[in-house]
This record gives C-alpha cells, sequence and structure tokens, in this order.
C-alpha cells in the first residue's frame, strides 16, 4: 500500500479535473485495502507443539484457525523442505487428524489427496485441527525426537491452510517436561518463561514458520557477535569442540562472508549443531542454518571443513535465500519447484565457502587453490559429466541427484563442484574485463541489491545471463550453450590465464577396467561398472560376486592387486555369481584416459591479476 500520490500532491499547485478524479479514486482504493488488510489480521492461526512422550517418537499439533469465512478449509503438509530437492511426501508421518469447533464437536474430515485433509466446518468460527507426526530420522531437513531431544524441521510437522499461507500467527511450544532449552529464529511473544516451560513465539507467515527449524532438549548454548549481527550457537550433544575457539573463528567467517557484500542484512542468526557419528552437512535457512556435524570433527585437519560447512551455509543466507532464481520462492509446497539454476545456487556458494577461508585465513593460497583443483579435476575425470549438462543435473536434482542408484556415477555430475568451477571462470572473465577492478563480489553485490534489496523478487535465467553479460563484457552464448547447457570440458588454459595460473592436460591413457568392487563380509561384490569399460564389454553387472581369475580364488584386495599390474590387451578368465549361480567370462583388459589438468603459478605479469583472484586486497 502507498500514499505517495496524496504526499506528491502537495507540490502540484494546480491539478486537472481527471488528475484530481484519479487521486480521489487511489486513495479510495487504498482506503478499501487497509480496510482489507484490517480484516484480514482478524483471521489468525495458532498452533501448539507438545512432545509429551518423547520414546514413541510423536509430536502432537493443534492448529487453531480463527475466523475463516469459507464453510470448507483445506489443510496441508508440504512435500518437500526448502533447500533439499527432493518429494519427501512428508505426510506419510501424519496420523490421527481430526477437527474440531470451539465447543470440541468434532467436524467432518476428508482426505483428497497425498497431502490435503478437507474439514468442512460449515459455520463454525474456529477450527481446531489436531494430528500426530512421527519423528524419527535426525537430518537436516527432517524431524526426530527421543528422550535426549527434539528436531522439528517445521516443513514436515507444520500444515498449512490453502490460500492462507500469508497469514501471521503464533506457535506455543510445550516441551516435554525434561526438557529445558529451546533454540529457533523464531521471535518469541514475551521473554518470560512461562510457569509450565511452555514458549510461544510469533510468525509473520508460513514460509517463516518453516524457515526456523527448532531444536528442543538441554543443548548448550553460546552467543558471539559479529558483522554487526547477534549469533547464537545451540550444540546438540557432545563433542570435541572447544566454545572459546568457536566463538572467535565462526566470528572470522561470518566477518569475511559478510565482506563479500559489505552488509549484513540479520540483527540476529541462529545456528542448530547436531554432533553426530554420521554426520550430514547443512541446510541453510533466512537468518539461521542447521549443521550435522561429526562430533570429532573440531580438533585436527577435519576442523576446517567444519568452518567450511558454516562458511557455505552462512553464504546462503544470501545467495539463495535472497539471491534466487524466481523458481525459488515463494514454494509451493505441494510440487517439486523445478530451477535450472542451482549450479549458481550451490555452485557459487561452493565456490565462495572456499574463498571465504581464505580471506579469513582457515586457508592458505596453495590450499584454496587446491581445494578447487580438486573439484575441477573431479568434475572433468567424472563420466557423468559428459553425460549429463549442469542445467539438466540441476533441474533433475528431484529425481537424479537426490535418488542417486549404481549407474549415477555414468550419468549425472555435482551442481556444486562443476558450479564452483564455473563460477571460478566467471570470476576470471570479471577480472579480465575490469582489468583487475571488478570480481565476482561486485556481481553478487548487484545482484542482492537489485533484485532482493529493489525488486524483492528472484531473476529469471535470461535476467541472470544478461546481468552476467554486462559484468563480464562477453556475449555468453556459447559459454552458456558449451558449459552449462552442454558438457564440454572448458578451454582452462585461456579461461584461467587472467588469475595468473598455467593450466597443463595431465590426462594420460592407462590400462583399467572399469569396475569397482567393494568387500562385503570378504566377498568381492562389484559395486560400479564405468560405461564402456572393460568390465561392461565382458557383460559384468553390478552385485556380481567376483569369485576367480585366471583359476585362482580372489578376493577384493587380491582382485585390485591383480588388476593394477595388468597391461592393455590382457586376457583375465573371470569366475563370478550372480544370484547364487555360477559363470564365466573373459575380461580384455583396455585402456582409459581420465582427463585431468594440472597449474603453475604463472610468472607472466601481462594481464595477470593473481593477487586481485585472490581478494590480497581485502588485507
Ligand atoms: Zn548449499
Amino acid at each position: 500500500m502507498t500514499f505517495d500520490i496524496l504526499v506528491d500532491s502537495g507540490k502540484n499547485k494546480s491539478l486537472s479535473l481527471s488528475q484530481k478524479i484519479t487521486i480521489m479514486t487511489k486513495y479510495i482504493i487504498s482506503l478499501l485495502l487497509m480496510a482489507s488488510t484490517f480484516l484480514s489480521v482478524a483471521q489468525n492461526i495458532k498452533y501448539t507443539l507438545s512432545m509429551p512422550k518423547p520414546q514413541n517418537h510423536y509430536f502432537h499439533v493443534e492448529m487453531e484457525l480463527s475466523d475463516f469465512d469459507a464453510k470448507e478449509i483445506n489443510v496441508k503438509m508440504p512435500i518437500w523442505a526448502p533447500g533439499s530437492y527432493l518429494a519427501r511426501e512428508f505426510a506419510k508421518n501424519v496420523n490421527l487428524v481430526k477437527a474440531f469447533d470451539s465447543n470440541g464437536k468434532s467436524l467432518v474430515v476428508k482426505k483428497t489427496n497425498k497431502n490435503t485433509w478437507n474439514i468442512n466446518k460449515g459455520k463454525a468460527s474456529k477450527v481446531i485441527v489436531k494430528y500426530e507426526v512421527y519423528a524419527f530420522e535426525l537430518s537436516v531437513r527432517t524431524s526426530f525426537l527421543d528422550l535426549t531431544h527434539g528436531f522439528v524441521s517445521g516443513s514436515g510437522v507444520f500444515m498449512y491452510a490453502e490460500n492462507y499461507k500469508e497469514k501471521s500467527g503464533s506457535l506455543e511450544v510445550i516441551p516435554y517436561e525434561e526438557f529445558n532449552v529451546i533454540t529457533t529464529a523464531l521471535k518469541r511473544e514475551k521473554e518470560e518463561i512461562t510457569s509450565d516451560g511452555s514458549t510461544t513465539y510469533l510468525f509473520d507467515n508460513y514460509d517463516q514458520l518453516l524457515d526456523c527449524p527448532l531444536e528442543i532438549g538441554n543443548q548448550e548454548e553460546f552467543f558471539f557477535d559479529a558483522a554487526g549481527v547477534h549469533h547464537k550457537v545451540a550444540m546438540y550433544n557432545f563433542g570435541n569442540y572447544s566454545i572459546e575457539r568457536l566463538k572467535i573463528d565462526m566470528a572470522k567467517v561470518v566477518e569475511s562472508a559478510s565482506n563479500v557484500f559489505g552488509q549484513n542484512p540479520n540483527k540476529n542468526y541462529t545456528f542448530i549443531i547436531h554432533n553426530v557419528v554420521n554426520a550430514q552437512g547443512g541446510l541453510e535457512h533466512v537468518n539461521s542454518t542447521v549443521l550435522s556435524v561429526n562430533r570429532w570433527t573440531y580438533e585436527g585437519p577435519t576442523y576446517v571443513d567444519f568452518l567450511k560447512l558454516v562458511a557455505h551455509e552462512y553464504f546462503h543466507l544470501w545467495n539463495v535465500k535472497r539471491i534466487r532464481p524466481i523458481e525459488l520462492g515463494p514454494f509451493d509446497y505441494d510440487n517439486e519447484n523445478y530451477t535450472s539454476m542451482l549450479w549458481v545456487m550451490e555452485g557459487f556458494t561452493s565456490y565462495y565457502e572456499k574463498l571465504i577461508l581464505l580471506r579469513a585465513g582457515f586457508y592458505t593460497e596453495k590450499q584454496f587453490i587446491g581445494r578447487m583443483w580438486n573439484s575441477l579435476n573431479y568434475v572433468e575425470g567424472s563420466v557423468g559429466s559428459r553425460v549429463q549438462p549442469v542445467a539438466h543435473a540441476s533441474f533433475d536434482a528431484w529425481i537424479k541427484g537426490y535418488r542417486p542408484n549404481e549407474n549415477s556415477r555414468n550419468t549425472t555430475m555435482s551442481y556444486y563442484s562443476r558450479g564452483s568451477v564455473i563460477a571460478m571462470m566467471l570470476d576470471a572473465k570479471i577480472i579480465k574485463h575490469t582489468k583487475g577492478k571488478k570480481s565476482l563480489d561486485h556481481f553478487m553485490q548487484k545482484m542482492y541489491d537489485k533484485y532482493y534489496k529493489k525488486l524483492n523478487r528472484g531473476f529469471s535465467e535470461k535476467e541472470f545471463k544478461a546481468e552476467l553479460t554486462s559484468f563480464t563484457g562477453e556475449n555468453l552464448d556459447g559459454f552458456f550453450a558449451k558449459y552449462i547447457d552442454g558438457t564440454e570440458i572448458p578451454d582452462y588454459k585461456d579461461e584461467f590465464a587472467p588469475l595468473g595460473l598455467d593450466v597443463e592436460y595431465a590426462g594420460k591413457s592407462l590400462p583399467s577396467v572399469g569396475l569397482s568392487i567393494s568387500d562385503v563380509g570378504g566377498k568381492a561384490i562389484i559395486k560400479g561398472i564405468r560405461s564402456n569399460s572393460a568390465g561392461e564389454e565382458a557383460g559384468l553387472s553390478v552385485n556380481d560376486e567376483l569369485i576367480g581369475a585366471n583359476g585362482m580364488r580372489v578376493d577384493k584386495k587380491s582382485l585390485d592387486d591383480y588388476f593394477r599390474s595388468m597391461d592393455t590387451g590382457e586376457k583375465i578368465n573371470i569366475l563370478f555369481s550372480r544370484d547364487e549361480q555360477l559363470y564365466s567370462t573373459e575380461l580384455v583388459v583396455t585402456n582409459y584416459e581420465k582427463p585431468s589438468f594440472k597449474y603453475s603459478i604463472s610468472t607472466s605479469k601481462k594481464g595477470n591479476y593473481h593477487d586481485f583472484w585472490l581478494r590480497k586486497m581485502d588485507k
């Protein structure tokens, strides 16, 4: 709503009749809008979350809907969690959905599709929906409850009322009696804690409720300030961490990430950290993140990997949560949200996680370049990179990236790794075009200012490409066709020359059978077969058990040794078992050339912006 025209009218001494009518019309419309806003404020959504018996892993949810006019309301459970591109069908964990009016009278509830419940409310002014959610999948994008803690990833726990996602409301959390701490980025209604231990939080709309996960238990909390933002860190379970060290180092990461943009939009930010055995990475939110890390990660060489994860998820508060493709928000919680730009969201973030650590002093220049080089050689050396373009990897994340199978290595590529290498190439192009005056940082700043702060919307791929074109001074049609919508290997020698790197091709043609073999209880089992390899030609399949080679009994170790010593053209008679039947075949060793590259630091001065690339101007 805006009154701009009325304020401006003071400057215009004489207005025509038609101008006056226009102004009056706008004024009336504004009043109507105000009235409708006032009416809509009356509608209210209040959730109550309780967990009286954590050992059964059920959260109990009550959703109270007040003053909704419609005779029927649909309530829905999202099928996916934003940031994790897989239809997880959260409704599968929901049981006992019931609805009542304010007198406790049951209302008719009918399920109409996999994630929708229709409630016939008639004239009831208030509807109370009750249900329970089974929560026994501890990850950053799913929910969990046991006697040690509860973790709520909102998209699998809170339903929404169809057509009312914009409504504000409250969430009252009633913890299990032995849980004393609740950590979330949601705003508290009041600072004081009630005598029964419950706390009420407020949300502006359903998106915000989902974007603020909750950790409920007896976690250790600590705080630090950095980049003008107050940070809260909640540690579930023990680990070899030092709080004093984390406060200093996490603050450095935060400052370094904020320096990329020169601004940080949050006042408060929350880290929820699960210290577990099987680390799973992180999930980004607007003003919080959840990290799942190995509890022994905080000392030795793995500590910097923890800081890299912090940098990655923190950078997402800009890149993907605010700078985003048009398809990624507002979200459609009922369907897959397809975008071909995850190589920007995840790839650029993977590039910046490393740059942030370099700038913060956690990586040496050699380590930074080495990590980028690992990504580059991983991408170019993987068979799937020649099959699936990075734009397709993004679009099909829902059915391929998040649902890998035994053949994925032959058919898919990582938009994280390839995206990070493309980010480095684009950084080089901008640096070269501006002769060391601007970098990808300036491009990110522009995208943030224009699409988030000014327009407050996502961008189309066309808009993204147009902005890049103006920063690089190049028509990027060929670049996109070859490397983003295509699967070609870039001319790294040329692309990275402005970064002061001399690149050489280092791939060699070597004897190979193309089999990945695992030891499963003493048996040598095939877990992967490279396309067009000797193993494939011999008719071997994944899951085959390799028993003998040239008349000798074999296991994984002896096979690995055997294959390593073979020359091209050598023949091996293989005895194997498939579904408990014995077969034999002849394996003829062939050559395979895995593309790879090496680099050295250039000594040439001309057009070499090595120091600028490594952001030495920051220091
Ligand atoms: Zn990410």
